[in-house]
């Protein structure tokens, strides 16, 4: 699938079968407003909006990932780590960004969500491409989706 390369227009987003769209935690708290803001963060919002319909359209996979925090996260600097107070299971920053459309049908894979546990992966292990594309090959075959041989990555 070629990847989107300036303006938004829907003609350079071609999904074919294989292919899997992988949002990774568009979350309000990591948005302009939130505790842990990207800059800019929310400007991908349409572009994803187009690649979301395309894939809806076409019945593949989506997944979109989250942080899903308790309260006393060790990556938050009331605990110790690098981070302020941010993605807590439940509360309005944790949801994912206003505007975006994501439709029933996307998986949702919540990460980090134990006390003492911190994830900057939805498919934690090993870090390569590789192992990476496999737990999220791994992860559609469980949703009942068929196998998929490429990911879109933020
Ligand atoms: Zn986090």
């Amino acid at each position: 699938m070629p990847a989107v390369s300036g303006g938004v227009g829907e003609d350079k987003i071609a999904p074919a079968e294989g292919d899997a769209l992988l949002l990774v935690d568009m979350q309000k708290d990591f948005l302009p407003g939130g505790a842990l803001a990207v800059a800019g963060g929310d400007e991908i919002i349409p572009v994803l909006n187009c690649y979301l319909a395309r894939f809806t359209a076409l019945g593949l996979p989506m997944i979109a990932t989250r942080d899903w925090h308790p309260a006393d996260h060790c990556s938050f600097t009331a605990q110790g780590g690098p981070w302020p107070v941010h993605c807590v299971a439940g509360s309005p920053g944790a949801g994912f960004a206003e505007g975006l459309r994501l439709p029933a049908s996307a998986r949702i894979v919540s990460k980090a969500t134990g006390s003492g546990q911190e994830a900057y992966s939805g498919f934690p292990g090993p870090t390569s491409t590789v192992t990476c594309a496999t737990r999220a090959s791994s992860a559609c075959s469980s949703a009942g989706w068929p196998p998929i041989t490429a990911c879109l990555y933020r």
